[in-house]
Formats: structure tokens, sequence, C-alpha cells
């Protein structure tokens, strides 16, 4: 029977204590500075890559304009979702609730496949992270020298450069606040309207609000956000099995692990009986979340793949082959065979595979009209000067098509049914209210409420055609 791995994890008490001795033991582990060091390798090429474009992405999405129109704006007023081409209303939300469960599920997909790297390479917090390490580097200086700038009594030096870091951030933060908020208020009249006092003071909150979020995240809070407070942290370790790819240190390779001599070749590092870890720490120091990978998988790893290139900078160094700390599965580091097409992996993959088709299928064969009409209800029905009943409809018309249309209205269920209007147009992506009345010879009706069908035809697009049914209210007291 294959036994399941433990290890022992039983605090550690200080000293020795008979059992009726108190031992006092800190609840919540002390935070330790982590200071981060800049590593150089392709999987960071790769992560800086993935960074910028995203980044890229963010700030510059809600400033373009296609058409007049913003490409991407969640207008909550108006209740109107401007999402590339189409404009979709709050009852279209089953479309947005799908697109959500596809997102959770091209999660759960690449959990399974490669653990973390959606923390390590997309994932917000570590986006906006990296990028104030980034900041922090080029501004205070290497990690050994803002470790000593840190232990410095306050010098002018010192002053200037951490006002500059914090400016620094707080410039990115409010750059961050006022981007996101740009994505629920056109971004250009929120721009014009912030410095004037003008805008919101909706859009001021949050705008505030998403600065401190940033400036506190990403500057203050690091690692804490990814160890303590994602809840994906918390559950992605059960969706990792065997065949998961995850950054490991090879231990049979590595160990005994140990300082020895410049220039000792591989051969006589093995002679010596040295395993290939030399001990430097550099997979430590350029750790965001200060993890030693030595000591195994464990929840903190944000799968960075840092003490990958840290590593292999060392090897090439020590002329070792590269990939002691590398991408591997469990099964691969113990000398199994790695099944990356497996039964769980394939199954999620056709989830996804069938909700990406019916996500597609539904928004393709969404009907871009949307269409309701009511009786008004102050007033039941009328009688004209010429004898016949009439009544008052209001229609909503929304245009969810990305091109101006002029719509056909027509009116049936009763023979003698006529309308006082029959074109509407309405421009692409808003809507238009509109009242209409229907009149019906009174010898037509034969009970209070007759069922009527009122018909709403694209003019130029014979497959946009909506129809309603609502009641034409009459005499019947002849
Ligand atoms: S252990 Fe390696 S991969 Fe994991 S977070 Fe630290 S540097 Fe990144
Ligand atoms: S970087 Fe490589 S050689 Fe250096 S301590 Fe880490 S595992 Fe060992």
């Amino acid at each position: 029977m294959e036994k399941i791995p433990s290890q022992d994890v039983t605090p550690n008490p200080v000293g020795h204590h008979t059992p009726s001795e108190t031992v006092t033991q800190e609840m919540y582990a002390k935070r330790r500075h982590i200071y981060v060091r800049e590593i150089k390798g392709v999987f960071q090429k790769l992560r800086r890559s993935a960074n910028w474009a995203l980044m890229l992405a963010f700030f510059l999405l809600p400033w373009i304009n296609i058409g007049g129109r913003p490409l991407i704006l969640f207008d909550l007023p108006n209740r109107e979702f401007h999402i590339f081409t189409a404009t979709f209303y709050p009852q279209e939300f089953i479309l947005l609730s799908w697109l959500l469960i596809i997102c959770a599920f091209g999660l759960f997909f690449i959990t399974v496949f490669a653990g973390r790297v959606w923390c390590g390479y997309t994932c917000p917090q570590s986006v906006w992270t990296f990028l104030f390490i980034w900041l922090e580097h080029r501004i205070e200086g290497s990690r050994n020298r803002r470790i000593k700038l840190d232990s410095q009594p306050m010098s002018a030096d010192k002053a200037w450069r951490k006002g500059a870091k914090h400016t620094a951030w707080l410039l990115i933060a409010l750059a961050t606040g006022i981007t996101f908020v740009g994505y629920f208020t056109p971004i250009r009249d929120l721009v014009a309207e912030l410095p004037t006092l003008e805008a919101h003071g909706w859009s001021y909150f949050w705008v505030g609000f998403f600065l401190v979020f940033t400036y506190l995240n990403a500057g203050w809070l690091r690692e804490q956000v990814c160890i303590y407070m994602c809840p994906y942290a918390r559950f992605q370790s059960v969706m990792f099995d065997r065949d998961t790819l995850i950054v490991s240190y090879d231990e049979t390779r590595g160990e005994p692990r140990g300082h020895r001599k410049k220039g000792l070749s591989h051969l006589e590092a093995r002679e010596a009986g040295y395993g290939d870890c030399i001990d430097c720490d550099l997979c430590v120091q350029v750790c965001p979340t200060g993890i030693d990978i030595r000591d195994g998988l464990q929840y903190e790893c944000i799968t960075c793949a840092a003490c990958i290139d840290a590593c292999d900078s060392v090897m090439d160094k020590m002329g070792y082959p590269r990939g002691l700390v590398r991408y591997t599965t469990e099964n691969a580091l113990e000398g199994k065979k790695s099944h990356i097409l497996r039964p769980r992996l394939l199954a999620y993959f056709a989830a996804l595979l069938v909700m990406i088709g019916t996500f597609v299928w539904a928004v393709n064969d969404r009907m871009p009209l949307d269409f309701e009409a009511e009786r008004e209800r102050t007033q039941l029905y009328q009688m004209t000067r010429e004898g016949q009943i009439s009544n008052v409809f209001s229609l909503t018309i929304r245009n969810l098509d990305d091109q101006d249309h002029n719509y056909q209205l027509s009116v049936a269920g009763l023979p003698s049914l006529t309308l006082d209007s029959r074109t509407i147009s309405v421009p692409a992506g808003e809507s238009r209210f509109k009242a209409v009345t229907v009149t019906a010879n009174p010898d037509d009706l034969q009970q209070p409420s007759h069922a009527i069908v009122f018909t709403l035809q694209a003019q130029q697009a014979a497959d946009i055609r909506l129809e309603r049914e609502t009641s034409f209210l009459g005499d019947i007291r002849r």
C-alpha cells in the first residue's frame, strides 16, 4: 500500500519544559521583511513580458474608442455594458455568469496542469507587487543596498530615496485607481473632471479606495496577501496531483548540499561527497514569498520560477548542468513516468471546450434587439371621437447591435387594429422609449381583454425581429 508522505510539524518548544510548566508561544508568526533580489533569466523574461502586456492592456483599454464608443465601459447608471463592439444589458447577465464560470474552469484546468502559474505570471497582486519591487530596486538600489539603507539612521540620502519611492508608488496607485474607475465611467471625462472637482462624489471615493488598496497591497502587504488572504492559495492544493507541473528542487541531485572550493568540477564535487547544491542561498534571496524551495512544495510558492532562474545562473557559473531547481512533477522527481494527458485534465479540458462553445454560440445567436411593450397603467382605454377604442402602450426598444437600425412596428390580434406610428429609429447600442396608440373597432371586441402581439422588425436585417404579447382592453357594454 502506498504511504502518504508526512512531516512532523510539532511546534519546537524553547528549551525543555516539564508538563506542569507553561510554554508561551506567539499565536502569529512575526513578519519578516523580505528583500527580494532581482534576477535575470528565461522565466523572468517571460514573466516580465506577461506583466508589461497585462499592465499595458489594463491602462490602455478604457482609452480606446471605436465609432465614438468606448471599447470597454460598464455604464452602471444607464445599465449598459459595452464590451468591444457589443452592448449587454442586465437581462443578459446570464452570459456574464457563464463567462465567470468559464474563467473558473479555465483556472482549474491551468492549476491541474501547471499549478499556481496564474499566481506567478498573471495575478494582478503579483503583477503590481513586481512593478513596485522593480521601482524599489531602481530607486533604493540592489537587495544588499536596500538592507543597508534600512539599517541606517535617517539621512538626506535615505529621506529622498524613501520619499521618491513612496511618491512613485502613490502615483502608480493613483493611475490604477483612475483607470479602474475609468472602466465604469468614461475615462476622458473623468480625467478632465477630477482636478476641477466636477466629478461625481462616488468617483472620488472609488479612485481614493483603489489608490489606498493598490499602495497597501503592492507596497506593504505584498506576499502576505498571497499567503494569508488569497482564497485561491488555500484551495489550489486540492487540485494538484502527482503529474501537476510544480517548481521543485531535485533533492537527489542537490544533496548533500554545501559550500565548496571554487573551481571544483562536477565530478570532483561528487567524489568529494557533495551534491550539486552549493548552498549559496540565491534561490531564497530571489523568492518574493521568502521561502526556501529546498524545503519541498509549500503553499506559499506562487510558481514565479525566480528560483529556477537563480539556480540556473549558479549552475552555469559552476559548470554544472541546469535544472537543479526546475519545473517538474512529483512523479518525475521520484523517477516515475509523468502523464501529461490524464483523465482529470482531459475532463476539465472537455468541460472547458463545451462551455466556451456554448458561450460563443449563445453570443452569436443572441438577438441584437430587446423590446418591451407595456400598456399605460393610468388609463385602461379611451373612446375616440370616431367611436374607436384606443389603448396607449409604452415601448422600450434597445438596439443591442453595433449598427443603427430603423425598425418597423406592427400589431396583430384583432382585425381592425391600427397604429399611430410605424417606424422607430434607434442608434447602435442605445435605447428609445416611445408611446404608441393602438385603436380598434369596438365591434371586434368580444371580451374585456384581448391578446395582441407587437412585432418589431429591423428594416435592413430580416433576422432581427422580436414579438411581444400584451393585452388590449376595450368596451363590452354594447
Ligand atoms: S519558491 Fe521559487 S517559484 Fe516559488 S515563489 Fe519562491 S521563487 Fe517563486
Ligand atoms: S540557488 Fe541552487 S545552488 Fe544555490 S542554494 Fe539554491 S538550490 Fe542550492
